[in-house]
């Protein structure tokens, strides 16, 4: 038992924090990536500790990673099985890989044109094979300005799960997308509220039994500075983490932080 501090009784969520390495590192550096890391990570204790690199570096990272406390997740996938998708991943390639898999990154929105109607099949193809989907949702820029946060992440919430009976045990990353990788965190006042109105959201579409034990991340610029800020807040249960995660001991202090401060608050 790795988290052996979680009274379930409290629903206490066990904290998660996911290395995003977005397209970087080739197989060689993603080792080096790892190695660096394990030694620092392996020991922390009650957080859950995923590392998404790479689809060409995930069999490379998960021989590192066996039989130590660290998981794996994909940063994508397609909604398909099999067949004539060239370029794509599918569900079951994954499925025997890793355990987690980040849907509807705002990158993928962007750049890839992912649509509410795609992230929501995803996520339905991720949950048929037994991956744990990380929805990413979150405003831009333009929507915070205009007071829109909280009907653009419950639209985005609503559509991603729509027609979903079982979230097995999905965790929503709040990234607003003007944080990320722009060195301009949110601030850990605003990121709760958000996540507090999500946690309602998942409490009317589910229940509230539900809603309480969903984990919901914080994501967007979090660095070992600035961790502490998020992690102390009530609905934050931990972060998607970008370049940070890209340095290891960058990315050990934000898991070593991450269990001090949730311990501390357990006490
Ligand atoms: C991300 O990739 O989800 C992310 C939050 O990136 P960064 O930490 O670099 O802002």
């Amino acid at each position: 038992m790795i988290n052996d501090w979680v009274d379930k009784e409290n629903r206490m969520r066990i904290p998660l924090i996911a290395g995003n390495w977005k397209m970087n590192t080739t197989i060689g550096e993603a080792k080096q990536l790892v190695s660096a890391m394990l030694p620092g990570l392996d020991g922390i204790k009650n957080v859950d500790k995923v590392l998404c690199p790479p689809f060409v570096s995930l069999m490379a990272v998960k021989e590192l990673i066996q039989r130590t406390s660290v998981q794996l997740g994909a940063q994508d996938l397609y909604f398909e099985e099999k067949g004539a998708y060239t370029g794509e991943i599918s569900p079951l390639m994954l499925a025997d890989l890793c355990e987690f898999v980040i849907i509807g990154h705002s990158e993928r929105r962007q750049y890839f044109h992912e649509t509410g109607e795609t992230v929501n099949k995803k996520i339905r193809a991720a949950l048929k094979v037994g991956l744990k989907p990380i929805l990413c949702i979150g405003e831009r820029l333009e929507e915070n300005e205009a007071g829109k946060t909280a009907q653009v992440v419950t639209d985005q919430l609503q559509s991603a799960l729509s027609g979903i009976d079982n979230l097995n045990s999905l965790v929503i990353a709040y990234e607003p997308v003007w944080a990320i990788g722009t060195g301009r965190a949110a601030t850990g006042q605003q990121s709760n509220e958000t996540a507090g109105l999500i946690r309602h959201n998942v409490a009317q579409l589910y229940n509230r039994k539900i809603a309480d034990d969903m984990r919901i991340l914080y994501g967007g610029s979090v660095t070992a500075e600035n961790i502490a800020e998020f992690v102390a807040q009530p609905e934050i249960d931990g972060a998607l983490v970008g370049g940070a995660s890209l340095k290891a001991s960058q990315f050990v202090s934000i898991v070593q932080q991450t269990a001090e401060i949730r311990g501390r608050l357990l006490k």
